[in-house]
Parts: C-alpha cells; sequence; structure tokens
C-alpha cells in the first residue's frame, strides 16, 4: 500500500550495526518526518483500537517513541517496559534469553490490572524474545493479551513462531515485513 511504502521509504538500513555482520534498521528518518510518523501513529492506533485494547505496553526504548503518541491517539493508558533496574515502584522481572547471555525487563505490577486487555508496542520483531517476555510480565500481572503489533517484522529470524505460544491465539501485526 501507498503507507507501507512511505514507511519503507524513511527506514535505514545501517550495515554492522551495533556489531559486524547486523543490518540495523534505523526508523529515526521516519520519526523525523510528520507525515510518516504520523501514518504510523494512525496505523498502530487503528489496530489497538480494533482489538479492543485497554493499556498499550511499549517496549524501551522505541517501543516509547511509538507506543505514547499511539496511546493518545487510540485513547487507552501507556505503560512502560524497561531494563531492569530502572523502575522505582513495586515491580514484576521477566529474565529471557539472548543469543550470548541473557536480559530481564520489568514492568510497574500496579499499572495493568484483570481488566485490562494490552496491546505490546515496539518498533522491530527481531528474535522475539523481548515481545514474548513482555507478554508474560502481562499474563503474570493478571493481565490480557490484546496483541503484539510492530512497525516491522524480521522474517528471517524467526521471531513469529518464538512468539506463537505466547500470544495464546491473538494476532501479531507487523505492517512491514523483510
Ligand atoms: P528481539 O528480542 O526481538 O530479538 O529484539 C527486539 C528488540 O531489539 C526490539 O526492542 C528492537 O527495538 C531491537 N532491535 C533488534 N534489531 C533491530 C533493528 O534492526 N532495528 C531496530 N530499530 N531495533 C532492533
Amino acid at each position: 500500500t501507498d503507507i507501507q511504502e512511505l514507511l519503507l521509504s524513511r527506514i535505514r538500513d545501517v550495515p554492522d550495526y551495533p556489531e559486524p555482520g547486523v543490518m540495523f534498521k534505523d526508523i529515526t528518518p521516519l520519526l523525523a518526518d510528520p507525515e510518516a510518523f504520523n501514518a504510523l501513529t494512525d496505523t498502530l492506533a487503528e489496530l489497538t483500537v480494533r482489538a479492543g485494547a485497554t493499556k498499550i505496553v511499549g517496549l524501551e526504548a522505541r517501543g516509547f517513541i511509538l507506543g505514547a503518541p499511539v496511546a493518545v491517539c487510540a485513547g487507552v493508558g501507556f505503560v512502560p517496559v524497561r531494563k531492569a533496574g530502572k523502575l522505582p515502584g513495586a515491580t514484576l522481572s521477566q529474565a529471557y534469553d539472548l543469543e550470548y547471555g541473557s536480559a530481564e525487563i520489568e514492568v510497574h505490577a500496579e499499572d495493568l490490572t484483570a481488566d485490562d486487555r494490552v496491546m505490546v508496542v515496539d518498533d522491530v520483531l527481531a528474535t522475539g524474545g523481548t515481545a514474548e517476555a513482555s507478554l508474560q510480565l502481562i499474563r503474570r500481572a493478571g493481565a490480557e493479551v490484546a496483541g503484539v503489533s510492530v512497525l516491522m517484522e524480521l522474517g528471517f529470524l524467526g521471531g513469529r513462531a518464538r512468539l506463537e505460544p505466547a500470544l495464546g491465539g491473538a494476532p501479531l501485526e507487523s505492517l512491514l515485513q523483510v
């Protein structure tokens, strides 16, 4: 579609970042373009409303940049999922495996309740490890998963398959697939 073409044209490929052999998808040109940023926000907000979500969970850090305007646009709340040690209140923590080593993310437990249906928003789905851990946090907080919505899915990393069990039938929406 026209919107997909616009979005794709504003994503910059950066070779060998953050390490040799990786082609990093840089979304900062998209953020700097008001037409593209607005189109992305509108599209993600539509998916959020259609899924009947009550909250957006944004994944640090680009999921904050995208998730916050989407939440305002969709009329739902915003809840940050942060790397361990950044949130001041009582948190739930979830560890997950990386290619080398592991990572841990956290959410403020009281910001998600049994009444919430939660849409996870991030820029890129790569291996799916971060999104999978965020779904586990949402479920452990007692809330329901409305889905995962990302700008771009890196299909060759198999994130969709990894995420499937944690989605429990909820949709994974990616606006662009590479
Ligand atoms: P995963 O856990 O799916 O392997 O990694 C996803 C996380 O890493 C996301 O939060 C995403 O922002 C970041 N990420 C991984 N690869 C890229 C990339 O090529 N471009 C951008 N912008 N983010 C990436």
